[in-house]
């Protein structure tokens, strides 16, 4: 179905700048024109954005679960589920995200999420296997027993399932190298996460292709826990290994339950907006009422309560990710820190989709691109989606 759109009446954020009262025309979902002022081609279909803004879609690096439902559920159903509750919310491409869990359920997963991916209005971009290799200290509150080191066999099988985009592995885990080589050569975006690594095994890991860290603070090594695992002299971590090497970039769950206000600000001033993203880490309680839920897969994740703004582990000392969506990310940063919205919406869109190589076609309002496109409130409250 051909549909010829223009989007009037907002401010659109480009990734470097306002514009206002401009005019947006897309195609068959494509964008071909933007215009700072003017009036709308006569054929096209008007959206009026009555004075609020006009974004790009959101694009989420690390999701889990939404609307009841965990991609680790493993049915094409789920799956469904997860995508169209994220896309109220304003997020567009999706990477679906393993926990940790057996072979068989993480093998499910990928033939769930392929299945889905083929569907027309599919979000799903593709999949983050994330767990199952965590360093045995900071698997969090994911299942210890799905928690293992990474062979070169099991890789494969992910790997050959084609849809695997994005690849987390703690570097200080035996076969680590191995597993981010393997990676690298099947096109993935290499990440460390749910690790205690020292900064020798990140120079490692990089050489082997790692450029990313998992949710920065979050079940990652710090200088006083290297000196705990490996005594003195103290030893510079993940977090050092981040902030000084321009080529790394890492993300944050700025949902203003896991990291304060001055954490989120330090983070966007050392690594600035195009090393930095924003991520959810949502788990399945997205959107439903407080209570008691599994993460991970429906029959035996971990149990976590959702008191409706963020998951708790059991016995309430710990948090167990994220229960809002990208839009709630999006304002809080803007609140929490002195980033201008156009660096906070690139943080949540153009700087993911760079980072994974999908920049060229999404990630930001600009001609010859997917018209992914939201439609936000002067509250930057998500109003209208369109995808494609
Ligand atoms: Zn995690
Ligand atoms: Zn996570």
């Amino acid at each position: 179905m051909t549909r010829h759109l223009a989007f009037i009446n907002g401010t659109l954020i480009a990734p470097d700048r306002l514009i206002e009262d401009a005019i947006l025309v897309s195609r068959d979902g494509i964008i071909t024109a933007i215009k700072p002022h003017g009036t709308p081609p006569k054929q096209a279909e008007v959206i009026d954005a009555r004075g609020g803004y006009i974004a790009p879609g959101y694009v989420d690096l690390h999701i889990h679960g939404g609307g009841g439902a965990d991609f680790m559920d493993g049915t094409a159903d789920a799956s469904r589920t997860v995508g169209r509750s994220h896309l109220k919310h304003g997020t567009t491409p999706i990477f679906p995200t393993t926990t940790t869990g057996s072979v068989d359920q993480i093998m499910q997963m990928l033939a769930a999420c392929r299945e889905v991916q083929a569907d027309q209005a599919s979000t799903i971009a593709g999949v983050h296997l994330y767990g199952p290799y965590f360093a045995p200290d900071k698997v969090g509150c994911h299942s210890e027993a799905g928690r293992r080191s990474p062979t070169a066999a099991e890789t494969k099988r992910y790997l050959a399932s084609g849809i695997v985009s994005i690849a987390t592995c703690a570097a200080e885990l035996p076969g680590a190298d191995a597993f981010y080589r393997a990676a690298s050569k099947a096109g993935c975006f290499i990440t460390c996460g749910h690790s205690n690594a020292s900064w020798h095994e990140m120079q490692r890991a990089f050489q082997a292709g790692m450029r990313h860290v998992d949710h920065f603070w979050c079940a990652m090594s710090s200088v006083p826990g290297l000196r705990q695992r490996l005594g003195v002299p103290m030893q510079a971590s993940m977090a050092e290994f981040v902030l000084m090497n321009q080529e790394m970039s890492t993300e944050v769950i700025a949902d203003g339950c896991h990291l304060s206000p001055e954490l989120l600000e330090f983070a966007y001033r050392m690594l600035g907006p195009d090393r930095l993203c924003l991520v959810t880490d949502c788990n399945r309680a997205l959107d439903m009422p407080p209570g008691d839920y599994r993460f991970g897969h429906v029959s035996d994740g971990t149990w976590f309560h959702s008191d409706g703004q963020v998951g708790w582990a059991p016995g309430g000392q710990s948090l167990a990710s994220s229960v809002k969506g990208m839009d709630h990310m999006v304002r809080t940063m803007k609140r929490a820190t002195s980033a201008s919205l156009p660096e906070v919406i690139r943080m949540a869109s153009l700087t993911p989709a760079r980072r994974v190589g999908l920049a060229d076609r999404l990630g930001s309002l600009e001609r010859g691109k997917l018209a992914n496109i939201l439609v936000l409130n002067k509250k930057l409250e998500v109003k209208q989606v369109f995808l494609g």
